[in-house]
């Protein structure tokens, strides 16, 4: 019923700067969809001059319209309000989403869309439900904390879950009284130039959210270094983290959150409560959004006694995928982005066969027209320290490796780098417990995995899988700085000094 022709879909095909669309004067890109590989939109990108345009925008708009500084609960209405467009425009929001990227029609409408306008109502409602602290001093001091937005925040976001991702970064850092200029993805910037252009249209003051469409090496790497930004947020690979956290350090010393990519563990015990449904969990993590998303459980630590069991149940599920268009609401398998990415997975795969991997599944890239997918991939017998258990495949392939006891399991589910997420899978609720603190993972689902669309839980991981959270309150809280401010007080000061004497000695 939701199905749709992706001719249809219009594309904005500029940057969205001081609330209003702008022809950039860079480098010509050309975006395909993956669903066919046809052209959709053909756009210059930003160059140095439209990204200095931009953050200029956004630093005079929070001068002039006092955003940062006005009633809390004007923020809050205008995120109000753009959520109830956003809700209004959701079916279109789902299309033009789809369209261009790896997330299939059922899911944006169901999920991207409606998680992406409660982020916005979430944050507004931050706006003025969070305070500072008044600290224990003496009686003739006040000391407290006053919390105040960083000024520009620049924003980066993947192409693999477009608007989720995005809303996720700008929603707080808006509603927190900061300015945003968003860089998205160059392959998906359609979604967050609507989001900006409706933005606008709800009462958001022209200047404080902009979006610009270029590539990282040149629009994200002038916006990161641009001396007027304040803090950087980026989600993306651990390897562009990095490129970014160095510009961020020497061009001013600008505050980064990065959240990076993952290699998660599914630890699943003998004791497991309901093999099936760790099946299904296991299955659809691998294969939703075709395994491209940063905390798909690619690596099943299974404890010896049901791992047989076990992975007859993942295979018969992972078969159901269906592989289509992301226009087809049949979809449960889309394309992989690009060519290269395909490329890289059957690479990987093939080299972990030549090492001894036995492929209980899948291990082949197939085409569609111009469209390329992934076979659901299960593959047993991997070498320790190979590329295929230690980096990420960002395609739907899950490895197999077996254990004894409780010790060995929790060795083999730590990754020597990443830390995003992991899956712990028992009905003892001591080995679940002691296994949630001692894995080292940002986040961690008990009999359970992945996000739900509930948005009050902190996502982030650690290690080289990143710092600082998105979404619940500790995204919003990180888009302020803590001024202290210490006050002595005039009248009372003689009696309080005489108390002090008497206390010291
Ligand atoms: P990339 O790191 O390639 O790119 C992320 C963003 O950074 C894009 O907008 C990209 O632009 C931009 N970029 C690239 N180089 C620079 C630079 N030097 N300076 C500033 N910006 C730059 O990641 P992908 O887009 O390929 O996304 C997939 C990765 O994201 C995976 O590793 C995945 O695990 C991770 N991820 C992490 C999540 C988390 O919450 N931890 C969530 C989702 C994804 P462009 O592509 O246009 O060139």
């Amino acid at each position: 019923m939701h199905s749709f022709a992706p001719d249809t879909v219009e594309l904005d095909r500029r940057s969205f700067v001081d609330g209003n669309f702008l022809e950039n004067k860079g480098a010509p890109i050309e975006v395909h969809r993956p669903s066919d590989g046809k052209i959709a939109a053909v756009f210059h990108e930003a160059d140095e001059g439209v990204v200095d345009h931009a953050v200029t925008a956004a630093k005079e708009a929070l001068k002039r319209s006092g955003w940062a500084t006005a009633a809390p609960r004007q923020r809050a209405a205008v995120m109000r309000r753009w959520a109830a467009l956003v809700e209004k425009h959701s079916l279109a929001m789902a299309q033009l989403e789809s369209v261009c990227s790896s997330r299939p029609i059922a899911e944006t409408l169901e999920r991207d869309v409606p998680v992406a306008i409660e982020l916005l109502r979430f944050y507004g409602e931050c706006a003025d439900k969070t305070s500072g602290e008044v600290f224990e001093t003496p009686r003739d001091v006040w000391s407290l904390t006053l919390h105040e937005p960083y000024g520009v925040v620049a924003a980066i976001s993947p192409w693999n879950v477009p608007l989720l991702l995005a809303t996720a970064k700008f929603a707080p850092a808006l509603a927190a009284g900061n300015a945003v200029v968003l860089k998205p993805s160059e392959l998906t910037p359609f979604s967050a130039l609507r989001m900006a252009a409706l933005a606008v249209e709800a009462g958001l003051p022209h200047g404080l959210f902009n979006v610009l469409v270029g590539t990282g090496q040149h629009t994200g790497s002038a916006l990161v270094r641009h001396p007027g930004v304040s803090y950087v947020t980026f989600t993306g690979s651990t390897r562009t983290g990095a490129a970014v956290m160095t510009d961020a350090a020497h061009h001013g010393m600008k505050p980064v959150s990065l959240e990076l990519g993952g290699k998660s563990p599914q630890l699943v015990f003998a004791d497991a409560p309901d093999l099936g449904r760790v099946a299904e969990m296991v299955a659809s993590s691998i294969t939703r959004n075709s395994g491209q998303i940063c905390f798909c459980g690619s690596r099943l630590v299974v404890q010896r006694d049901v791992a047989q069991n076990l992975l007859e149940r993942i295979v018969d599920r992972v078969k159901t995928a269906r592989p289509g268009p992301t226009w087809s609401e049949a979809t449960t398998l889309p394309p992989l982005i690009s060519m290269p990415q395909a490329e890289r997975a059957q690479r990987i795969v093939d080299q972990a066969r030549a090492a001894g991997g036995e492929l209980v599944c899948g291990g082949q890239r197939f085409m569609d027209g111009k469209a390329v997918f992934f076979e659901p991939t299960v593959i047993t017998n991997v070498q320790p320290g190979s590329e295929v258990l230690r980096d990420e495949v960002f395609g739907p392939v899950l490895t197999v490796q077996t254990f004894d006891n409780y010790e060995e399991g929790l060795a083999l589910a730590a990754h020597p780098l990443y830390g995003l997420s992991a899956g712990i899978h028992t009905s003892d609720i001591d080995k679940a417990l002691a296994a949630a603190q001692s894995v080292e993972a940002g986040v961690v689902w008990v009999n359970a995995y992945g996000r739900s669309d509930d948005i009050v839980s902190p996502f982030g991981g650690f290690k080289q899988s990143g710092f600082g959270k998105d979404f619940g309150v500790a995204a919003f809280e990180k888009y302020r700085r803590a001024r202290n401010v210490w006050i002595r007080l005039g009248q009372p000061r003689a009696a309080a000094e005489a108390a002090h004497a008497e206390i010291a000695k």
